[in-house]
């Protein structure tokens, strides 16, 4: 049944301009695979940095995969550019930036027709790679499904890796496995006897990374986005990307200049990504100069500390109505605890500073569940909250504040992998506490799925025996992930909520 995805390709392909069509002629075929949508996929600039990375090398051809999740297994997964089938691949390289893509991860291998376990596979399939921060952190619980997994930057793996491939594509599986597996970055499930060490890119300059393909079917669609940094210097303890990306790297201003002069002949409005974009030692200068060559800017992230007054012109006069702050906790005794190096004057300052400029909508990010929170430190939210409300009351008639929240999750790979999630019981108790404080100020609060929070967990700190519950979803649902946790004999209490005191992975 490809009818269907070959008219949506085409229709989406139309609509794209900077797409990378190869001849496949004596090149390295490599199927790169989002597992998940278009329309999340083509915001993820790694995706798109990857994309013209391999097609760069001249004996390759890499083509992109999407998965939708309303799609069932009886729809053939179809390359954008060729719309051929990923059995006609060499490789298979899968990214996964998100835990609950792992579920989807199944469903692509079923509906093309491949044996799900590498065990199963010799070298009549594709050969099939992960990489991406989750991986980075903890392969293991879909690591009995993949040949091999890149644990690092792609940048840093992809240039010994990718000849060696070409190479040996069509040889016996195990041998080329013996190669891969004395590649820096590589962890080969099965061979390699101990964890692959992470690569990461010095140099950040020798590869600039920025919007690829460009169409308006995508989130952030009316943007050309440049990164600005990889990692992050504030070292919360519960952060994936300050850990899995160390160390932090800036790219320099003249680079970021001529991407965007670029960037400009197809958006007029650049997106600066980064997890803390106005951390670059030059991000004034950067802003200013963008400025004058006629950008509009939107920045992924501002950090409380330091606000610079002039980005957050730039950001509003580019017509950013509402900005988004993340104080993370309420009480500075958490903030403490959590590594939030930012004290309430510093948040009070800096929404000061955003309502000063006339901006009416703000949002903040709050945790909940953090290690040794109490009900009080809820209440310590609250207090937090309505001040900001007060301070953007003093500024404008009309203001409106939205809280999102998100329980803390523990992730490998971070100082708190260790620690445990809370109890489903406890978060919505404390979320109950938060919204009856909260809303009768006018102030809305949005949470985040407390059951997929757990799932996610689960998974973070998994270990290879949850490939067996993956295998064992059939349709994604809360209830068939606990059947199949329970089928596996696994404990969610485990690999979600204690808190561990060895190593992680060991029960
Ligand atoms: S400031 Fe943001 S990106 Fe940086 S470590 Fe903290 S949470 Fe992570």
């Amino acid at each position: 049944m490809t009818w269907r995805t070959e008219k949506e390709i085409r229709r989406r392909l139309d609509a794209e301009q900077g797409t990378i069509i190869k001849d496949w002629g004596g090149k390295l075929p490599v199927a790169l695979i989002y597992p998940n949508s278009y329309k999340i996929g083509m915001s993820n600039l790694g995706i798109q940095a990857i994309y013209r990375f391999i097609n760069e090398q001249p004996d390759v051809v890499c083509e992109r995969v999407f998965w939708e999740p309303k799609d069932s297994t009886d729809v053939l997964p179809l390359a954008m550019e060729s719309q051929r089938p990923l059995t006609d691949f060499a490789v298979m390289a899968f990214s996964l930036s998100y835990e609950l893509d792992y579920f989807n991860v199944v469903p692509i291998l079923k509906a093309s027709g491949i044996p799900l376990y590498a065990k199963d596979r010799d070298e009549t399939y594709p050969l099939l790679i992960a990489g991406g921060p989750c991986i980075t952190t903890n392969p293991m619980p879909l690591a009995p499904f993949f040949d091999c997994c890149c644990i690092g930057e792609a940048e840093a793996i992809l240039p010994e890796m990718l000849p060696v491939l070409k190479a040996g594509a069509s040889e016996n599986r195990a041998e080329l496995k013996q190669k891969l597996m004395k590649l820096p970055g590589v962890y080969v499930p099965g061979f390699s006897q101990q964890p692959a060490v992470r690569q990461w890119v010095k140099d950040l300059d020798k590869f600039p990374v920025h919007s690829t393909v460009l169409t308006r079917d995508t989130e952030l669609g009316n943007m050309y986005l440049v990164e600005v940094e990889r990692g992050c210097n504030w070292g919360c303890k519960f952060c994936l990307v300050s850990n899995c990306y160390k160390p932090v790297r800036f790219r320099s201003v003249e680079s970021l200049l001529d991407q965007a002069e670029n960037g400009l002949k197809y958006r007029k409005r650049l997106g600066l990504m980064g997890p803390a974009v106005t951390d670059h030692p030059r991000i004034e200068e950067l802003a200013g100069k963008l400025h004058d060559m006629g950008a509009e800017l939107s920045v992924s992230s501002l950090r409380i500390k330091p606000l610079s007054p002039i980005v957050l012109g730039e950001v509003i006069e580019s017509g950013t109505n509402t900005v988004a702050l993340a104080p993370e906790a309420g009480s500075q005794r958490l903030r403490d605890i959590i590594g939030k190096r930012i004290n309430e004057d510093d948040i009070l300052k800096a929404v000061e500073k955003v309502a000063a400029q006339g901006i009416k909508q703000l949002k903040l990010y709050f945790m909940i569940g953090l290690p040794e929170e109490t009900d009080e430190d809820i209440e310590s939210i609250a207090l937090l909250v309505t001040k900001c409300k007060d301070i953007f009351d003093q500024h404008q008639s009309w203001s409106r504040i939205t809280l999102t929240i998100a329980p803390f999750v523990p992730k490998a790979g971070t100082p708190f992998q260790q620690e445990g999630m809370a109890g489903l019981e406890i978060l919505k108790h404390r979320l109950s506490l938060l919204k009856s404080k909260l809303t009768a100020r006018g102030i809305s609060v949005k949470n985040e799925s407390l059951e997929w929070s757990e799932v996610q967990a689960v998974l973070s700190r998994g270990d290879e025996r949850l490939a067996a519950v993956l295998a064992n979803v059939e349709r994604l649902s809360l209830a068939q992930w606990h059947r199949a946790i329970e089928k596996a004999g696994l404990d969610i209490d485990f690999f979600a909520h204690q808190k561990w005191d060895t190593k992680l992975n060991s029960q």
